[in-house]
């Protein structure tokens, strides 16, 4: 049984739109290529809680039909970070070559340190909101009453507007 898996894709070191290119085309390596897929386009955003010099981010956010089990993913996400050459430990917030993080594994609830899911900060990061509101603006989240798209409308966030770098890629 094939679930609906969001991922939101970041980068700020290196070339960030090919990072998130190859991450993008490493993780629908692993789905069914005649599966459903749906891409957001890629926003530039200004990096939060991070010194003031560090880049900003790209994001975007994908979501994949997948086939296998969450921690199967987890293995498959991080092992995509280490392929495009992710350290093996970032301090938290530190400019990153590619973060791949989980949003949503279908209706599946993981409180676990190595796997939160649905991702804990996820409502809170305009960065993630809106690309994962041009998708699938109407998902409401396991455990959750509202949808993405009110939870993206009221957003109470300090982060600046992003900037739309690229709708297709
Ligand atoms: P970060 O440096 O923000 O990418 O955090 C990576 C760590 O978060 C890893 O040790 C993961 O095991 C853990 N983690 C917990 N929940 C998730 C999730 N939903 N997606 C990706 N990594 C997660």
């Amino acid at each position: 049984m094939a679930t609906r898996v969001g991922i939101a894709l970041g980068a700020n070191l290196g070339q960030r739109l090919t990072n998130i290119r190859v991450a993008r085309d490493m993780l629908r390596g692993l789905v069914d290529p005649e599966s459903l897929y749906l891409q957001a386009p890629i926003y530039q955003s200004q990096p939060v809680d991070c010194s003031s010099d560090a880049p900003d981010f790209y994001n975007t956010v994908i979501e994949i039909d997948y086939i296998g089990e969450p921690y199967e993913l987890l293995q498959m996400t991080q092992a995509v970070e280490f392929r495009l050459g992710r350290e093996a430990v970032y301090e938290q917030n530190a400019p990153r070559v590619i973060d791949v993080d989980i949003l949503y594994f279908g209706s599946g609830v993981i409180s676990e340190e190595i796997l939160t899911i649905p991702h804990p900060r996820l409502l809170e990061r305009r960065f993630v909101l809106q690309p994962l509101n041009d998708i699938r603006p109407n998902l409401v989240l396991p455990g959750d009453t509202v949808t993405i798209s009110e939870h993206h409308r009221y957003l109470d966030s300090d982060e600046p507007p992003l900037t739309l770098v690229q709708s297709i890629w």
